[in-house]
């Protein structure tokens, strides 16, 4: 099958000013394109011809794995962020911070440094574990919670192509930025 790059769920200039329109030209429209370009090039001649997007995340190895992955963890990531963003998490997903993190500065607090401290590429996620605990997680490169067997709520990209354009350097104070922009209602939608 052919994996296709959806639709962005907002304009390219729509998170400005804390994400460019020019840092999402090259995200989305670069980086997020070039996985998808790679992952059809790869799959037409593997064992993985007719599989979904989740399936090769789960199954495949490699170079098929590595672009499945940054093409899921990139639509995922788009869904993540909003123009109507930011503020706190309202009812059960609310409920669900404040049970397993105490405040949800707390949460905060630990998601931004699992962001923060991730040496080199990667991603924090914010999941559902295997009794539906609340969990944030470090994945390295095109690492995602699904191998572990959690459910994903939320992400952050770090990679530096995430943030250079706008930053340059400054993971911190892009990381600041996403949390103006954190899609809580779909992070909700995503309970299980
Ligand atoms: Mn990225």
């Amino acid at each position: 099958m052919t994996i296709n790059l959806p639709n962005l769920p907002y304009a390219l200039n729509a998170l400005e000013p804390h994400i460019s329109q020019e840092t999402l030209e090259y995200h989305y429209g670069k980086h997020h394109q070039a996985y998808v370009t790679n992952l059809n090039k790869l799959l037409p001649e593997s064992e993985f011809h007719s599989a979904s997007l989740d399936e090769l995340v789960l199954k495949s190895r490699g170079a098929i794995y590595n672009n499945a992955a940054q093409v899921w963890n990139h639509t995922f990531y788009w869904n993540s962020l909003s123009p109507k963003g930011g503020n706190e998490p309202t009812g059960k997903l609310a409920d669900m911070i404040v049970r397993d993190f105490a405040s949800f500065a707390a949460f905060k607090e630990e998601f931004t440094r699992a962001a923060a401290s991730q040496f080199g590429s990667g991603w924090a996620f914010l999941s559902q574990d295997e009794h539906n605990k609340l969990v944030i997680s470090q994945e390295a490169n095109a690492g995602n919670p699904l191998l572990k067997h959690h459910h994903p709520l939320l992400t952050c990209d770090v990679w530096e192509h995430a943030y250079y354009i706008d930053y340059r350097n400054a993971r911190p104070k892009y990381i600041e930025s996403f949390w103006q922009l954190v899609n809580w209602n779909f992070a909700a939608s995503n309970l299980r």
